[in-house]
């Protein structure tokens, strides 16, 4: 079997253009636009990049884009006076606290500062409780995009097997409630499983997020099953150039399953198009109207 592709590059296009449809008819209709803070806290190149790559998207789709770019040795108590402020400001409907956050401020304090509402990352501790117990939140991007790639690609996931590989609080265990919530069978694997193989090799829906290059062999792929590939490693090839691979063997995988996401061009590029489908969510939560239809669970 060669496994169809799963292109998250296009179906993430799809999905910035509904948002921006909808986005269009929200200023038509209600003088409304929605609006996105992104917060940086220091100078990592990474985060720089990611943070760009959001604000221009947010514009592509036309909402409002501010970015906040503080020095890294800003103090906790400055961060959290910004987020008070970007709170009440009704103008803002979502704020994002770009992470890693430098070692002096503590991530959780400053996460649990945000107004849940506007928490488009979908990490603060009610919108975690609330996903845990099945009621309307907001949703981390990145599950959220895998998400909509496997109810798009299978239509219904019930009664199927699942294993979700990592166990982190931004993709391995809200990802692992999100398919217990569309009624998967979920088993959440991490560095201790004993016999991972074996663990992968029941699973009818495998989601790698490790952060380990290659990991996953094809040998460990039901045949058939859906490989979704979240890992983003940075490897030296033998001609001292570099790539990005996942936590999959792609070659091996790509043999025994039928469906795969690549890396790069798979859940990467759904994860931003998700933050612009919680922005708009939020914006349409906090205005009392109607959400959009399949941009959130
Ligand atoms: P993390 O380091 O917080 O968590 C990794 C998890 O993997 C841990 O729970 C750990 O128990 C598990 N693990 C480690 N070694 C293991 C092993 N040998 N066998 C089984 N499990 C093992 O990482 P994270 O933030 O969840 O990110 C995981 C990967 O996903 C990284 O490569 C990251 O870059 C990528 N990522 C991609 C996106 C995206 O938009 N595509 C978003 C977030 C993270």
């Amino acid at each position: 079997m060669t496994a169809q592709v799963i292109d998250g590059k296009a179906f993430a296009a799809e999905v910035r253009g509904k948002v921006a449809e909808h986005v269009t008819r929200l200023k038509e209709k209600h003088d409304l636009v929605p609006g996105l803070a992104v917060v940086l806290v220091g100078e990592d190149p990474a985060s720089q990049v990611y943070v760009r790559s959001k604000g221009k998207q947010t514009t592509e789709v036309g909402m409002k884009s501010v970015e906040h770019k503080l020095d890294a040795d800003t103090s906790e108590a400055d961060l959290l006076a910004l987020i008070d402020k970007l709170n009440k400001d009704d103008s803002i409907h979502g704020i994002l606290v770009q992470l890693p956050l430098p070692k002096h401020l503590n991530e959780d304090l400053v996460i649990n500062s945000l107004d849940p509402a506007k928490d488009v990352d979908g990490f603060h501790i009610s919108n975690v409780g609330l996903l845990g117990t099945g009621q309307k939140s907001m949703v981390p991007c990145t599950p959220l995009g895998c998400l909509m790639m496997l109810r798009h690609h299978h239509g219904s996931l019930s009664g199927m097997d699942a294993v979700v590989i990592g166990r982190s609080n931004i993709v391995g265990k809200p990802m692992a409630q999100l398919l217990l919530g569309d009624s998967c069978t979920v088993t959440i694997a991490h560095s201790r499983t004993k016999d991972l193989a074996d663990v992968v090799r029941r699973a009818d829906i495998v989601v790698a997020a490790v952060g380990r290059p290659e990991m996953v062999p094809g040998d460990w792929i039901k045949e058939g099953a859906t490989v979704i590939d979240v890992g983003i490693n940075r490897i030296e090839k033998d001609d001292g150039k570099t790539k990005l691979v996942g936590d999959v063997d792609y070659e091996s995988c790509a043999k025994r399953a039928g469906a795969i996401t690549p890396v790069p061009g798979g859940v990467g590029p759904m994860t931003i198009a998700c933050l612009l489908a919680n922005t708009l969510t939020a914006a349409c939560r906090a205005n009392g109207l109607d959400e959009p239809e399949g941009l959130t669970v």
